[in-house]
Parts: structure tokens; C-alpha cells; sequence
């Protein structure tokens, strides 16, 4: 059984939006040509109350790309985004809504951040992603959407640890690339725990 993750594909992510990824409007056609051939289609969404710990002002003196210590974890400080309840956060219109039958809230604790779209940064809580495809009979998960580098890195480990196997759909997903080796290193870092990365005419 396959489903289909797609990331975090909301309005603020987008080119022109405080975190807008270079591409990211691209892949709305193509996510929305490949619903049909999945079992199972979730979204997960960045869901940030307005004091969220991963937001640069948040942290007086701090500044966006700067890194702040939560807990025992290097916190990357972005701009405001994808704040619960505002058009920010909502998913980027033209996406193929009626076919998604779940989505999954992320970043919702103002303490922790969350890349993965299954745990916390600190994996101390579940957004119960995981259970939900398990109980449905989803051995397959693939991933499209932003940022290859950041959320769906860390949702296709996450995947591969729960046992799922998962293929990153790569020209469904684009990277925020800070650094601009930053895509390459997460494609390999995916190859090398198991993942298996492939092409949308392939899925
Ligand atoms: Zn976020």
C-alpha cells in the first residue's frame, strides 16, 4: 500500500513568502498529477504559534540564520512563518485539497521545532503520522514537497527508522539550499540510511 507525504506545502514557503523556496509553486502540477496513483495522500503543515522558539525574534539580538541552543539542539532562526491560523500557513492554493485526507500539524509547541512531519526535534512527541499509516496498511511512504534539505530530510529518516520504505520523489521536492551543496548532502544522506530516491514519471 503507498502513500503519498506531501511536505509542508503552504503559502509562506513559497517564492515571495517570508520563507518562500525557489521553485516551490513548481511542484504544485506535479504533486497534483500524481495523487491519483497513491492509496493514501497526507499533508503534514508547519504550524507555529506567534512566540515559536525557531522564530529570530523571538531571541533579542538574534538574527535570521543565526543558531540559538534549545535543550542539547542547534536551533536554526528563521523569519516568522507559517503561523497557525493565518494565510501564511495555509496550503498554497491550486493543490489538489479534496484528495488529501489528513493533515498532520507540526511545530505546534513553541519550545521545540519540528522537520519532521512523524516527531519533535527531540522525538519526544509524535504527530501520530507514523500510527496513522501504519494502521491503514502503508508499507510504501513517498515524500514531495519543501524543503528537501530540512523537512523532508528529516521525514524520510524518520520514515525509514518506523520501518516504512520510502522514496523521495526529487523533482517534487525543492531545497532552501543556505549552503548550496545543502540538497546534495540530504539526497546522500537519505541513499545512505536506505531511502530510495526517484523521478515523478517513475512513481
Ligand atoms: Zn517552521
Amino acid at each position: 500500500m503507498k502513500a503519498l507525504l506531501i511536505v509542508d506545502m503552504q503559502n509562506d514557503f513559497m517564492p515571495g513568502g517570508p520563507l518562500g523556496v525557489k521553485g516551490a509553486d513548481e511542484l504544485v502540477s506535479v504533486i497534483n498529477a500524481m495523487i491519483p496513483k497513491f492509496h493514501h495522500v497526507v499533508a503534514s503543515m508547519d504550524w507555529h504559534p506567534a512566540d515559536h522558539v525557531s522564530f529570530a525574534k523571538s531571541h533579542p539580538g538574534k538574527k535570521e540564520g543565526e543558531f540559538v541552543k534549545v535543550g542539547d539542539i542547534d536551533q536554526v532562526l528563521w523569519a516568522d512563518h507559517c503561523v497557525r491560523n493565518t494565510r501564511g500557513a495555509e496550503l498554497v492554493s491550486g493543490l489538489d485539497k479534496e484528495n488529501i485526507s489528513s493533515c498532520f500539524f507540526k511545530g505546534t509547541d513553541k519550545n521545540i521545532d519540528s522537520y519532521s512531519a512523524f516527531f519533535d526535534n527531540a522525538r519526544r512527541k509524535s504527530t501520530g503520522l507514523g500510527d496513522y499509516l501504519r494502521s491503514r496498511g502503508v508499507t510504501d511512504v513517498y515524500l514531495a514537497g519543501v524543503a528537501t534539505d530540512y523537512c523532508v530530510l528529516y521525514s524520510t529518516l524518520d520514515a525509514i527508522d518506523l520501518g516504512f520504505t520510502v522514496h523521495v520523489i526529487v523533482d517534487a521536492c525543492r531545497p532552501i539550499n543556505l549552503d548550496p551543496r545543502d540538497e546534495e548532502r540530504a539526497l546522500a544522506a537519505i541513499a545512505a540510511k536506505g531511502g530510495k530516491i526517484v523521478r515523478a514519471d517513475q512513481v
